[in-house]
């Protein structure tokens, strides 16, 4: 199963993750994405690159989750 992952050098805040994606993520106080650790089925792997494709900052990727 798929799992969103942050890279944290690059994120910037803009939340849009958490929008596109917002049973996957949340957003803390000062507007950073907090993931909420759900596995990303095959059937919502299409949308979830979508949201990776518009992360501003190239901070979201798609991994392995390892199970
Ligand atoms: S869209 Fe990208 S830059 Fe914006 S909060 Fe999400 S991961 Fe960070």
């Amino acid at each position: 199963m798929a799992k969103l992952e942050i890279d944290w050098t690059r994120c910037d805040g803009h939340g849009l993750c958490a929008t596109l994606l917002p049973d996957d993520v949340a957003l803390d106080e000062w507007g950073f994405p907090v993931l909420r650790g759900r596995g990303i089925d095959a059937d919502e792997v299409p949308n979830a690159r979508r949201a990776v494709l518009a992360c501003p900052a190239l901070a979201l990727r798609l991994g392995r989750g390892g199970g």
